[in-house]
């Protein structure tokens, strides 16, 4: 849907994306349903899950999409970021690997939509202190070069989650209102 539809319904696409296992599905069920599910496979993931919110007094919907688990076989299609005008972009502050593909999946991102979708990278999993391989300064400094927002959550604990939908949701109401 166009920028002007967006506008006039204040329904905007926010996708996760990420590398398998990060914790995408339980930072949705988190936000949208206070959940958290300790052993959670790919299956527990719905197409998408619309949050109502409120920012300045107006009612606005937060239509956030999640894989089903295909990131596994790198085979996030292009209709999963067609119209978004948010991502999270997420990644396991335990294991390196995952905070190494963000550039990989920040490329596609930019590739499959507009360039000026407004997007958060995410260090999940901050609850585990002492399995922490990213320091919060390089996610700072790696967000910082490509003009992303930056916050590290944790889908267990439920710290910064709804201020990582919130400032993206508040980001895009500012551009679009
Ligand atoms: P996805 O593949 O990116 O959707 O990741 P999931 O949401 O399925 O989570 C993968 C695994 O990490 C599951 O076992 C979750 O319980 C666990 N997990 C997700 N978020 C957190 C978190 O913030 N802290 C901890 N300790 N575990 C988490
Ligand atoms: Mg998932």
């Amino acid at each position: 849907f166009s920028s002007e539809e967006q506008t006039e319904n204040y329904l905007f696409k926010i996708v996760l994306v990420g590398d398998s296992a990060v914790g995408k599905s339980n930072l949705l069920a988190r936000f949208a349903r206070d959940e958290f599910y300790p052993n959670s496979k790919s299956t527990i993931g719905v197409e998408f899950q619309t949050q109502k919110m409120e920012i300045n007094g107006k009612e606005v919907k937060a239509q956030i999409w999640d894989t089903a688990g295909q990131e596994r076989f790198r085979a996030v299609t292009s209709a999963y970021y067609r119209g978004a005008v948010g991502a999270l972009l997420v990644y396991d502050i335990t294991r390196r690997q995952t905070f190494e593909s963000i550039g990989r999946w920040l490329n596609e991102l930019y590739t499959h939509s507009d360039m000026n979708v407004v997007t958060m990278l995410v260090g999940n999993k901050s609850d585990l202190k002492d399995s922490r391989r990213c320091r919060p300064s390089e996610g700072k400094a790696f967000a910082k070069s490509k003009g992303l927002f930056f916050i590290e959550t944790s889908a267990l604990d439920s710290s910064n989650v709804s201020a990582a939908f919130q400032t993206v949701v508040r980001e895009i109401y500012s551009i679009l209102s």
